[in-house]
């Protein structure tokens, strides 16, 4: 049988990961994997994490499965982390959620929800978007199309294109927004957009499925998601894929919970039946230690705080070295305005450079970035960022 088969090609961005391991240049520079790291390149776990994880092995009792739907304490701590403490949502019975393996297992739950709920409905993702999200359509057999999103060449966003694609839309749509840092482009949608969003959304009836995988890492945790709650005030239905693995750390931990937003609280117990029916049929049962980790560090006060204050000090890094490279760049007398990064979020950016200038600045540099010129601004050092900023300016001046 699996004489049959034929070998994939590898993973763009994991073969870039191999290339860099493999690679013995001192100086290279790893800004693929969008994975947080430190200024000595380390990924750690955060202290508060760390903690709750320790408070979690002292009292675990059992190995038994947790409950289908996942930590009790961990849902209602994230829904409270998105929504806001005080969103009547909570109160409405319109809400349910179940912890996934990840953003990327409550994305696929959201995927099948929705060819349950209408086989014949149609993906609008933003152009581009990350690549997973288009591998996790196809593989549950959904329609998707491209929606105007990010001008490359002005590097900017292309709002008055969204907003008219949008207005053609209807009740077999759905649109997955970026809630905020948007990967890979860094271009968030503006505050002001978010209420034209939801005055469409509510007028053709087509259904917001919002990815929320980076807050905390635009502006802070409220702001980052101002946006997205005012959409969700608005509309009757919504699906929403939170994951954990970057404000959180817990990236191996598979973290993450999807939520539905329902018109009625009976229609939510229904979607609530299915999306646990979708799990049980693909994984039956949700891994523990990552909503543990976070049910208990979300319904402490202190570990709470110290997270919040550990996840600002990432955010605030990823922003200074955002303002570092911008000002090296410019200071190599290139001839274009690097300044979209600094009004960029998160952790990622396009340079804006052509895929052979990507491919040169690999080869010549070791420097290793997707081929779409999309960097991990955390990858950025203060040890590297003149090594980057010559490397980029030198293919720009050949
Ligand atoms: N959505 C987006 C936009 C992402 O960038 C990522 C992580 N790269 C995810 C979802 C899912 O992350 P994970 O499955 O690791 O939680």
């Amino acid at each position: 049988m699996f004489q049959q088969l034929t070998a994939l090609p590898a993973d763009p961005l994991l073969g870039i990961a191999v290339a860099y391991r493999q690679d013995d240049n001192p100086k290279k520079v790893d800004l693929g994997v969008g994975v947080y790291k430190t200024e000595e390149g380390n990924t750690p776990i955060l202290t508060s994490v760390k903690k709750s994880l320790q408070i979690l092995l002292d009292s675990e009792e059992s190995k038994s499965y947790i409950q289908a739907r996942g930590n009790q304490a961990f849902l209602d701590g994230m829904e409270k982390l998105v929504l806001g403490a005080d969103n009547p949502l909570l109160s409405s019975n319109r809400v349910e959620s179940v912890q996934a393996p990840g953003g990327t297992g409550s994305l696929k739950l959201g995927f099948e929800l929705i060819k349950r709920g209408n086989p014949n409905a149609k993906i609008w993702v933003s152009g581009p978007t990350w690549a997973n999200h288009n591998a996790l359509i196809k593989s549950t057999g959904l329609a998707s199309e491209e929606y105007p999103y990010y001008d490359k060449v002005n590097n900017q966003l292309r709002a008055d294109e969204m907003l008219e694609a949008f207005a053609k839309l209807g009740k077999d749509d759905v649109v997955l927004l970026h809630g905020c840092c948007h990967n890979p482009t860094g271009e968030d949608i503006p505050a002001d957009l978010w209420p034209k969003i939801a005055d469409l959304a509510v007028e053709n009836g087509f259904t917001p499925f919002i990815d929320i995988a980076y807050q905390g890492f635009g502006t802070d945790l409220e702001t980052d998601v101002q946006g997205v709650r005012h959409l969700l005030s608005k509309v009757p239905e919504a699906l929403i894929a939170t994951s954990c693995s970057k404000n959180f750390g817990l990236y191996r931990e598979r973290t993450g919970l999807i939520t539905t937003i329902s018109e009625s609280p009976v229609a939510a117990g229904i979607a609530l039946t299915h999306v646990l029916n979708i799990a049980r049929e693909i994984y039956s049962m949700p891994p523990s230690y990552g909503g543990a980790t976070v049910g208990i560090l979300l319904g402490d006060e202190a570990l709470t705080t110290e997270w919040k204050t550990e996840l600002a000090e990432m955010c605030a890094r990823m922003r200074s070295l955002r303002a570092l490279l911008v000002d090296k760049l410019h200071a190599r007398d290139v001839d274009q305005s690097f300044d979209f990064i600094n009004r960029q979020n998160g952790m990622f950016t396009f340079l804006g450079i052509t895929p052979e200038q990507v491919q040169a600045i690999r080869d010549e540099y070791s420097i290793y970035m997707a081929g779409s010129s999309r960097i991990n601004i955390a990858g950025i050092s203060n040890s590297n960022v003149d090594y980057i900023a010559d490397a980029v300016a030198a293919v720009l001046k050949k």
